[in-house]
């Protein structure tokens, strides 16, 4: 059994990674700055900036721009990140769609492929998912051998019992199922797995709305509904990875029937099912967000009927939010279709009373679209690999040694 009733400390190794990742955070949200500015940003002391500066120029992840003139004294330096020192891939599965792309350090897409999939099991899946791959370092060979790994990012929730492999909004068959360790074995690159709408909220933190926002919520609109959650800097992935998954929370108990057992789930009404469930499709397994897309685009009044009957439960699921966590902000985003989501956010106010009404020292609305649109997700996810070397306290102080 494992034990869990102490907070482990950080050794030398831990806070060398950390403070590495602090260096490179203050690089990334202020472009080209000199190791004075560094030690402004993050106080840490001249001596350890140096060093690691140094290190993270001979690995080619820092480069050093052309000096300004220097107030007094020496010239400084200023250092920015060098986006070919490595690469990333990010692959996105979801019921329709296997998106995979190629990404630099600064996040810029080199490379990408789009497939398309129906609800595929893992069997199917792994060998998509590896071809991908292998595509896209055919289509960008610079980033053999310079790769930091793979992000996979797929629905939620994962290995847990009754929601994972169940109802139309889950895929089915993966319950359980050792997707990295396969991916790897074929690949032959590290593969980090994460749903997508914490791969969505790492996502938009890195390239979107929420660059400098320390705490939000970002609630991914896919097939169904789940919500990525960055607390004080800080992803939150819960004690089984599957914080956020409240595409399962009631929000009527006397309403429409869920595949969980429940009734009045949220994704019953916010999701692209629940969409094409309101719209009676004849065969929702299989309608895409395009659909949605052009009946928006006719002006097909269904689109307007169908917000109306999202907009309340949309409202409890954000007070909640709200009131749990006390964010700086929700996110929106996911597959549904943007011009959906901005009507479906115009209507939201008057949100209901909440720790956030008074907005307060914020100066953000409560409500925010995502703006890395549809690529959120496989941005996060290919994120992933190059996360893990860059974000500070991502994984790295705090983490309970089972
Ligand atoms: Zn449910």
């Amino acid at each position: 059994m494992k034990t869990r009733n102490a907070l482990a400390g950080t050794n030398l190794e831990q806070a060398k990674s950390h403070n590495r990742r602090v260096v490179i955070e203050a690089i990334r949200l202020n472009g080209a700055i000199s190791r004075a500015d560094i030690a402004r940003l993050t106080a840490l002391s001249s001596q350890t900036i140096s060093n690691i500066v140094e290190e993270l120029e001979k690995a080619r992840f820092l480069k050093a721009e052309p000096a300004g003139k220097p107030v007094r004294g020496q010239p400084a330096v200023p250092y920015s990140i060098d986006p070919d020192g490595a690469y990333s891939i990010g692959l996105q599965l979801d019921h329709q769609l296997l998106i995979g792309v190629v990404t630099d350090l600064s996040g810029l897409i080199r490379a990408r492929v789009e497939k398309m999939v129906d609800r595929p099991v893992p069997a199917d899946a792994l060998p998509a998912l590896a071809e991908t791959v292998e595509e896209l370092t055919r289509c960008f060979p610079a980033a053999r051998g310079k790769l930091l790994g793979v992000g996979l990012a797929m629905p939620g929730p994962f290995g847990v019992q009754g929601l994972t492999s169940v109802g139309p909004t889950a895929l089915p068959g993966w319950q359980d199922f050792p997707i990295a360790a396969e991916l790897e074995r074929l690949t032959g690159l590290p593969v980090i797995v994460e749903n997508d709408a914490t791969a969505a909220a790492i996502g938009e933190k890195l390239h979107g709305v929420a660059r400098q926002i320390g705490s939000f919520v970002y609630l991914f609109i896919g097939t169904g509904l789940g919500a990525g959650l960055f607390l004080d800097g800080h992803l939150y992935k819960g004690s089984g990875h599957n914080a956020g998954e409240i595409g399962h929370l009631v929000v009527n108990p006397n309403g429409l029937a869920c595949a969980c057992g429940k009734r009045g789930c949220l994704e019953r009404y916010v999701s692209l099912r629940a969409a094409y469930d309101f719209l009676e499709l004849p065969d929702a397994d299989h309608a895409s967000p395009k659909l949605l897309e052009d009946l928006q685009a006719q002006g097909d009044e269904r689109i307007e009927a169908w917000i109306n009957s999202a907009v309340e439960p949309l409202r409890q699921a954000i007070n909640t939010l709200e009131l749990t966590l006390d964010p700086e902000t929700v996110v929106l985003g996911g597959f549904m279709p943007v011009e959906i989501i901005e009507r479906l956010v115009a209507r939201l106010e008057p949100l209901p009373l909440s720790v956030s009404a008074s907005g307060g020292a914020r100066g953000i609305p409560r409500v925010l679209i995502g703006a890395t649109g549809r690529e959120t997700s496989v941005l996060g996810a290919a994120a992933l690999p190059i996360f893990g070397e860059f974000a500070p306290r991502f994984d790295v102080l705090l983490k309970p040694r089972g």
